[in-house]
């Protein structure tokens, strides 16, 4: 199958030339034609895969053909859970966008509120944003979504995990008409809220699965390595900036603080790296980014703020310096290399904190991992043996005996949680048993 089968207007078809893509992806294949008939859809397809054209392409045919249904409101809005990840799909947009009629704007958490409101006095046809921003605008009325054609969310079940539900459902009821199309993107779609989620927002939807999140990524590599502690990952992450052939490099940590301190060692022995994380302004943010995708920087140092979308072609190799608490965030994770057919590589390190998130992962791949080792750099840490049962029913009992105890317990968890993690950039976990720690840790709510 080729671009031309689409039958896509022909300003579209010269950009799809120009940038010389020849032959549609297998999301594209699927999800463009199923996008064009006008019916609702819910696509998963692996990281790198072209998900974004295959929702801005659908998106500018239906505008080029149809009148609209109203003179002023947005035409198209798309969310994305982070403002660098809405930049990016921004900026694929104007591509396509230049030297048509149609006019795209970008309204971001972080950014002058008031040269928005003046942005969006100018009537855009397509809003690109992040959720909880645009529904601010929303709530002040200075735009309405009556005449709502398509609403599009990229890496929608990031968006529930960061609590931005109630903006969604919000953005949804403004523009609540049968005319109304909702295409719904990610590389991990199968967690029940999105599915509970997608019950309320679509009507009839097609599912296009290609593969599943749990299927290997041929083109990355995965290594795991363990550590005893904190000293032990520097030692071999140092080992590894000296022996892996890399091109571009990110580096996750769990915590914000990390990110400085990592990056503020690296840059003292002469590497070239950068941090990224949510305490940055948004000036500062950009900065960063533009540098490390033009090459300025080697390495970028950040938490789950980067693990979605992001397309930097010269990223060789994800280190996950620490596992990420949301599993699927591993996915997305080492998703930023292998990208649009290039090989990449992974390494995770997995020390006595992170053992509780490597299992999950494990589960998650659905696969048995073993650890590899650096001969100069063997540690004593083996994985932490499953509690027995009886174990856990006396916890639970004493639990149960004083609430007291409960509380002051609740306490220290959150304390031991901030020392241990600070997750920093997300809501941490998304089970009931720890609404004490999410509420404490909802930082991201920066994005809005
Ligand atoms: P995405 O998953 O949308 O972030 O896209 C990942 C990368 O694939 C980007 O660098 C795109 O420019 C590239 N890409 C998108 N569609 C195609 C295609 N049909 N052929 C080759 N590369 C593509």
């Amino acid at each position: 199958m080729q671009f031309s089968d689409f039958g896509l207007d022909k300003r579209l078809m010269s950009m799809v030339e120009h940038l010389g893509f020849s032959t549609p992806t297998d999301i594209q294949q699927q999800a463009i034609p199923a996008a064009m008939t006008g019916q609702d859809l819910i696509a998963s397809s692996k990281t790198g895969s072209g998900k974004t054209l295959a929702f801005i392409l659908p998106a500018l045919q239906r505008l080029m053909k149809n009148r609209p249904l109203s003179k002023r409101d947005p035409r198209v809005v798309i969310l994305t859970p982070t403002r660098e990840l809405a930049k990016q799909v921004f900026t694929q947009l104007r591509l396509f966008t230049a030297g048509t009629q149609f006019k795209a704007v970008l309204i971001l958490g972080g950014e002058n509120f008031n040269d928005q409101v003046k942005t969006l006095e100018k009537d855009p046809h397509f809003l690109v944003a992040t959720p909880g921003r645009l529904a601010d605008h929303l709530s002040q009325g200075h735009f309405y979504l009556n005449g709502l054609e398509l609403l599009i969310l990229d890496e929608a079940d990031r968006m529930l995990d960061l609590g931005f539900s109630k903006q969604l459902s919000q953005i949804n009821n403004a523009a609540d008409h049968r005319k109304r199309q909702t295409l719904l993107f990610s590389a991990t779609l199968d967690h029940a809220q999105v599915n509970e989620f997608a019950q309320e927002l679509l009507k009839k939807p097609k599912r296009i699965a290609i593969g599943s999140a749990h299927t290997e990524h041929k083109d990355i590599t995965k290594r795991f390595y363990l550590c005893d502690h904190l000293d032990h990952k520097q030692a071999l992450l140092e080992h590894f900036l000296a022996t892996e052939d890399y091109q571009q490099m990110i580096i996750f940590t769990a915590t914000r603080s990390d990110t400085e301190r990592l990056s503020a060692e690296l840059s003292a022995k002469g590497l070239s790296a950068v941090a990224l994380s949510g305490d940055l302004n948004q000036g500062q943010r950009n900065q960063i980014m533009d540098g490390f995708s033009k090459g300025q920087q080697k390495i970028l140092v950040t938490t789950d703020l980067a693990s979605r979308g992001l397309d930097l072609v010269n990223v060789s190799h994800v280190i996950n310096f620490d596992m990420p608490k949301h599993t699927e965030e591993f996915v997305h994770r080492i998703g930023r290399t292998g990208r649009a057919g290039s090989k990449g590589e992974s390494i995770s390190f997995v020390g006595p904190k992170d053992w509780l998130s490597f299992k999950n992962v494990e589960a998650f791949l659905q696969q048995s991992i073993t650890f590899e080792q650096v001969a100069k750099l063997k540690g004593k840490f083996k994985g932490i043996k499953p509690k027995k049962a009886a174990q856990t029913t006396k916890a639970k009992t004493t639990d149960k005996t004083s609430s007291k105890k409960k509380v002051v317990k609740t306490n220290k968890a959150k304390k031991a949680f901030h020392i241990a993690h600070d997750v920093g950039d997300m809501p941490v976990l998304r089970k009931k048993s720890v609404i004490a720690i999410e509420d404490i840790d909802n930082t991201d709510n920066e994005e809005s």
